[in-house]
């Protein structure tokens, strides 16, 4: 085997990636990247009746949506392909073959009703049936008939199964990077079925034979796997290959920190578990994801890094190229790693604070579009007249767009948070806050208002720094209170009393737009 790192990450179309899985493939990449290596995309497709179509390209999708793409797999960089276990079918019965010919797998031909009758005998009895060297001579298979038997068997097409044969009484010692040596008794494994008369190999057979022949130096993959891992270290001893080294990951926990996060766990608790939006091709039925929720790859990637990983220092912001570095499979924790939804908003809000404003602006433009519409739609119907800011409705500049992203994107996580943070930067208010109506509106607030007026219309270079001072310089030497002036004024301009520096949203919306709403309340006043 190369010393080359490769790792591949290796689900079953059977559905929408779960977040869980996403994660999986987020620890490989970051360990493949760490060591120079390869990460490889590996459909296991060979249960077709749970093949779901579509589920491939959400898949890939996903990778590429979290900039996590796989180096190798369907359709790149084919080096050891293909990478569908369904195209692979031919390469799975010659291994089969090969165990049985060393004595390390046998023909089974119990049918399902048989199969069926001793595990229900057994729970009766308050025991779980085996198939293993305890009863195997006593079923039906080619160490219990007799040669010829056998081929007349095979001969008359009937169906079968190849069962691994696990030794009696042996210990195996097993390795874990995560988990450290694990003893297995023999005794308590049952002979897995490895291939099946329908020409499909199971997934143990699929799995260790393609990790082979792809070179895979170790397999990450998520604790529900574990148990298969005394059947796939048998399997390369019995082949004569040397086994990879394997890494379980810890289960990601519901938001309680007890049970395993399952698929239907977003529906329930009101978060996505999957990181693009799946509309299932038999219901219709949309499932939340992560993308369409307005979240960022980079907390996305961000949070997962964390579910079962630490750096074991403070820091908690790491870019994919940090993580890359400061990944290590020694610092994966056994433990469950409880799944948080308000911590990857957390991160959500800080990666908003890195987005490029231009590109902000332009998801925001498109709402704020969809905003003014419906309401110069309602105008229309009800004839009132919304007062409208300097810029046409139909087309708001994008760069006056950018604008109002810098002035509020401090205070918000997601790009839907945007207009209700600012939606007065574009239209008016069309009411005004009655708590702050009442706080705001004195007996002399009419003439203060008219004098705000009058001052913000004496600017002639409308920058800012004049406004400020043109507005705080009348209120200094006038010995008015700041809040008598700046309370009404804000009311006037946003319709609450909150929002960004009042002279920044002067600047912005206009000299004409800001006298016409002061106008707006001196009215109300
Ligand atoms: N096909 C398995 C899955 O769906 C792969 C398990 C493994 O990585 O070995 O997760």
């Amino acid at each position: 085997m190369t010393t080359d790192v490769r790792v591949r990450f290796a689900p079953s179309p059977t559905g929408p990636l779960h977040i869980g899985g996403v994660r999986t493939a987020l620890f490989n990449y970051l360990f493949a990247k760490k060591h120079n290596g390869t990460f490889v995309l590996r459909i296991e497709d060979t249960d077709q009746t749970r093949y779901i179509e579509g589920a491939e390209d959400y898949i890939v999708e996903s990778l590429d949506w979290c900039n996590i793409p796989f180096d190798e797999g369907p359709n790149r960089n084919e080096k050891f392909g293909p990478y569908r276990q369904s195209e692979r079918k031919h390469l799975y019965k010659k291994y089969a073959d090969e165990l049985i010919e060393k004595g390390h797998a046998y023909y089974a031909f119990d049918t399902s009703e048989t199969l069926d009758f001793h595990r229900k005998d057994h729970e009766a009895k308050g025991k779980t049936f085996i198939y293993n060297w305890h009863n195997r001579l006593k079923l039906s298979n080619s160490l219990s008939l007799s040669k010829d038997e056998v081929n007349a068997k095979l001969e008359a097409g009937d169906d079968y199964v190849i069962r691994f044969k696990s030794p009696q009484d042996e210990t195996l010692h097993l390795t874990d990077i995560i988990r450290g040596d694990i003893k297995i008794d023999t005794n308590i494994l049952d002979d897995k079925v490895l291939f099946k008369s329908d020409g499909m190999p199971t997934y143990h057979l699929a799995n260790i034979v393609d990790d082979h022949l792809m070179e895979i130096s170790h397999v990450i993959r998520g604790e529900e796997w574990l148990p298969s891992l005394a059947l796939h270290f048998q399997l390369y001893a019995a082949f004569g290959w040397e086994a990879p080294q394997f890494a379980h990951l810890p289960l990601i926990l519901k938001p309680t920190g007890k049970g395993k996060l399952s698929k239907r766990d977003g529906d329930k608790l009101g978060f996505p578990v999957f990181p693009l939006e799946w509309k299932d091709p038999k219901t219709g039925d949309i499932s939340r994801g992560y993308k369409e929720d307005g979240y960022f790859p980079e907390a996305m990637v961000n949070f997962l890094s964390f579910l079962g990983w630490n750096p074991g220092t403070e820091q908690e912001i790491f870019s994919l190229e940090e993580l890359v570095n400061a990944f290590d499979l020694e610092r994966v924790n056994k433990a469950g790693a409880r799944f948080d939804p308000d911590k990857i908003k957390w991160f959500n809000h800080h990666y908003m604070q890195e987005q490029d404003n231009y590109s902000l602006a332009k998801q925001f433009k498109s709402i704020v579009d969809d905003k003014l519409n419906v309401i110069q739609g309602k105008t229309e119907e009800s004839n009132n007249k919304i007062v409208t800011s300097q810029a046409p409705h139909n087309d708001i500049d994008v760069n006056f767009v950018e604008m109002v992203v810098a002035l509020i994107k401090e205070r918000t996580t997601f790009v839907s948070d945007f207009w209700e943070l600012s939606g007065f930067f574009f239209v008016a208010p069309s009411k005004y806050d009655e708590k702050a109506l009442k706080k705001a509106l004195k007996d002399d607030t009419a003439e203060i208002l008219t004098k705000v007026k009058e001052l913000v219309d004496g600017v002639e270079d409308f920058t800012v720094k004049n406004l400020q001072d043109a507005v705080k310089n009348w209120i200094t030497s006038n010995e008015i209170g700041f809040g008598k002036v700046m309370m009404p004024l804000r009311l006037a301009l946003v319709g609450a009393l909150q929002g960004p520096d009042v002279f920044d949203i002067i600047y912005m919306i206009g000299k004409a737009e800001t006298i016409s709403r002061i106008d707006n309340l001196i009215a109300k006043a």
